[in-house]
C-alpha cells in the first residue's frame, strides 16, 4: 500500500510563521524536500503580498527551485487572478482553495462563497494543469463553529472532476468525524493540523476510510492564524515515520527529511514542533 505525502511547508508552513523567509530560502527548503524524495510539494502561494507578506515574491521563489524528476510542484490560489499568476510559472499543479463556511470565505479570500465556487468551476474549465480543489474549514470554523458535513459533501461533488482536500484548517477535528466525512465525500485527499494533537489519528483514521494524499509541513511548521499560540501542520517526518512502521510506503526518505527539520531549526533559531526530528528515527 501507498500514499502520496504533500509537504505544505513551503506554503502552509511559512505563511504562518512569524519569521518571513525571502524567496530564495524559501526555495532552498523546496529544493531539500526535493532531494528528500517528497512526491508533492506546495512551493509558492500566488497571493496578494499585502494580505499575506510572508509569501510575496512566488515568480522568485519558483525561478530558484531546481526541478526534480519524480516530484510534482503545486502553487495555492484562491482565485482566478492567482490562478493565472500560478499558470504563468510553469508549475506542475493548481490547488485552488475555497471554503466550507460563509465567514472564513469572506475573512481568509474575501469573496464570498457562492464567489469562490463560480471562481473554482473557471479555473478547473480553463486550467490545462491537473488541479486539486482543497476545502477548508471542512470540520470546524472558527467564526460558525461546527461545520456541516451535508455543505462539505455537496461541495465536494460540485468538483469532483478535480483532486477533492479536506482540510481541518484550525486543527478542531477527531478521528471519527474524519474518517466519517473521508467515507461520505470519497475524497482522496486531506490536510490536517495538530493544533489539539489529535492530528496524527486523524491521519490514520483518514486513512482507514480511504485517503491516500496526505498534506503534511516538514518539522511541523506553520501555526493558526486564529489562535496565536497553537501549532502548526502535522509534521511530514513523525507522518511519514508513522506510516513507514505501518508497512504503508511513502517513497520518502526520512533521514533526508529529518536532517531538513534540523537544518530549519537553526534557519529559524528555535524548536521546532515535530517529534521525530528530535528523537531520531529509529532503525528497530
Ligand atoms: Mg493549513
Amino acid at each position: 500500500m501507498r500514499v502520496t505525502v504533500c509537504d505544505v511547508g513551503p506554503r502552509d508552513g511559512l505563511q504562518n510563521e512569524p519569521d518571513t523567509l525571502p524567496p530564495e530560502g524559501r526555495a532552498e527548503l523546496v529544493n531539500r524536500l526535493s532531494a528528500a524524495r517528497l512526491p508533492r510539494i506546495e512551493a509558492a502561494s500566488f497571493v496578494r503580498p499585502d494580505a499575506v507578506p510572508q509569501m510575496a515574491g512566488a515568480e522568485d521563489v519558483v525561478g530558484a527551485i531546481e526541478r526534480r524528476e519524480g516530484t510534482e510542484y503545486s502553487g495555492l490560489a484562491l482565485n482566478v487572478k492567482g490562478y493565472e499568476r500560478l499558470v504563468a510559472t510553469g508549475l506542475d499543479r493548481v490547488n485552488f482553495t475555497l471554503a466550507a463556511s460563509e465567514s472564513f470565505s469572506r475573512r481568509n479570500a474575501n469573496q464570498s462563497m457562492a464567489e469562490a465556487r463560480a471562481a473554482a468551476a473557471e479555473v478547473i474549465g480553463r486550467s490545462v494543469l491537473p488541479v486539486t480543489i482543497t476545502i477548508s474549514v471542512a470540520f470546524g470554523c472558527p467564526f460558525e463553529g461546527k461545520v456541516d458535513p451535508g455543505v462539505v459533501t455537496e461541495l465536494a461533488a460540485e468538483f469532483d472532476s478535480a483532486e477533492i482536500v479536506l482540510a481541518d484548517t484550525i486543527g478542531v477535528a477527531t478521528p471519527r468525524h474524519v474518517g466519517a466525512l473521508v467515507e461520505r465525500t470519497r475524497a482522496p485527499g486531506v490536510h490536517l493540523h495538530n493544533t489539539r494533537n489529535t492530528g496524527y489519528a486523524n491521519a490514520v483514521a483518514a486513512l482507514a476510510a480511504g485517503a491516500t494524499l496526505f498534506d503534511a509541513s516538514c518539522a511541523g511548521l506553520g501555526g493558526c492564524p486564529y489562535a496565536p499560540r497553537a501549532t502548526g501542520n502535522i509534521a511530514t517526518e513523525d507522518l511519514v515515520y508513522l506510516f513507514e512502521g505501518d508497512g504503508i510506503e511513502t517513497g520518502v526518505d526520512l533521514d533526508a527529511l529529518i536532517a531538513i527539520s534540523k537544518w530549519l531549526e537553526g534557519v529559524l533559531g528555535r524548536r521546532l514542533e515535530g517529534q521525530v526530528y528530535r528523537a531520531g528515527a529509529w532503525a528497530g
